[in-house]
């Protein structure tokens, strides 16, 4: 429920209104803005739910309570406006800066992670994606480098600073890859792994949480409701585009569900054009899109040589382009009021 306190409710209101609700199981969101504060409790599995909201109504400094509508209540909008994550690196995300993720799809070995690192970070970015393991279509596709990958991915960070976002794909492995990674990224065919996404909540780290290829809005943030569930709030929503009967793009990119997921959810919401198309040169155009619809952050897949990497050459980006698609975003960002990192 949501509880909307009165102007006038003092301190010690509020602290008495959250013991009372504490005692009774639940979990207390509190936003204290400059009219009002608003408190958000939900987690409890008291019975007589309306006759607390009855009691809680017929005290002088309550204004008025509300019950949670939507089935995903602590990624809701209803809760709280939005939600700003910190990553190790100090970038935050979710803020008035839209941030880049960039990367190539894979780790392909120290060397060429290094490289890389090195190129992305002389262009400003400060997150620095690739998979170490790798959901492939085909199991006869290189499948990733695995903890190899991993530590190379540390060594990237340390030599140049970047924050790290690479996929873990298996819920026994969540710990190892948090050791490596500054964030979590599950893939789209497995947002719906929920031991997965608990065992992902149940680490500190922020997580990104793709949406699955023919998961609704709905199913996806109900996904990201595990995650916060286990206690871990810092959650990012990344659309990569859904299946449709178009072919041309590898994807549809689905722009709906980014401005959609703005007004449903405070979670930050992250575009992945190169997913959501399947083809460099529309991974420009459509990451503008992504942020003229809202997005907080764009992950992108580049490469000092597309024409060598070893997995998703199509969709990645080289650096020049990836130089120019900065200075198309920054406009665009600029034009919504933000700016970019
Ligand atoms: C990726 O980011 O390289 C990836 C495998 O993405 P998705 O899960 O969206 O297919
Ligand atoms: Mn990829």
């Amino acid at each position: 429920m949501i509880i909307i306190l009165s102007p006038d409710a003092t301190q010690k209101n509020k602290k008495s209104i959250m013991d009372r609700l504490t005692h009774m199981g639940y979990e207390i969101n509190l936003s204290e803005g400059k009219e009002r504060t608003i408190m958000g409790a939900i987690g409890s599995n008291v019975e007589n739910k309306s006759e607390v909201m009855a009691q809680l109504m017929s005290l002088t400094y309550v204004e008025n309570v509300v019950p949670i509508l939507r089935p995903y209540k602590r990624v809701s909008r209803e809760l709280k406006e939005k939600t700003e994550i910190k990553v190790a690196n100090g970038v935050v995300i979710g803020g008035k800066n839209i941030v880049m993720m960039a990367g190539p799809c894979a780790v392909e070995g120290e060397d060429a992670l290094l490289e890389v690192a090195h190129k992305l970070k002389a262009i400003g970015v400060k997150i620095l994606r690739a998979g170490a393991y790798k959901p492939r279509t085909s199991p006869y596709s290189f499948q990733g480098f695995g903890e190899k990958g991993l530590k190379m991915l540390s060594r990237a960070r340390a030599e140049t600073g970047m924050a790290i976002i690479t996929e873990v794909i298996e819920a026994t492995d969540a710990k190892k890859v948090a050791a490596h990674a500054d964030i979590l990224q599950i893939g789209a065919r497995n947002m719906q792994n929920f031991n997965l996404l608990k065992a992902c909540g149940k680490i500190g780290k922020p997580v990104l949480l793709k949406r699955g290829l023919s998961a609704t809005i709905e199913e996806w943030l109900l996904a990201a409701e595990y995650i916060a569930k286990e206690g871990n709030p810092r959650v990012m929503l990344c659309e990569r585009g859904i299946r449709t009967f178009e072919t041309y793009t590898r994807n549809t990119l689905d722009l709906n569900a980014v401005a959609a997921a703005k007004t449903l959810s405070h979670l930050p919401v992250i575009v992945d054009p190169s997913h959501g198309t399947g083809r460099w040169e529309l991974v420009t155009p459509m990451a503008r899109a992504g942020v003229a619809a809202g997005a907080d952050g764009l992950l992108v897949e580049a490469h000092p040589r597309p024409e060598e990497a070893i997995s998703d050459a199509r969709q990645t980006l080289n650096l020049n382009h990836l130089k120019q698609l900065k200075k198309d975003v920054k406009a665009i960002a600029a034009a919504m009021g933000r700016g970019l990192i």
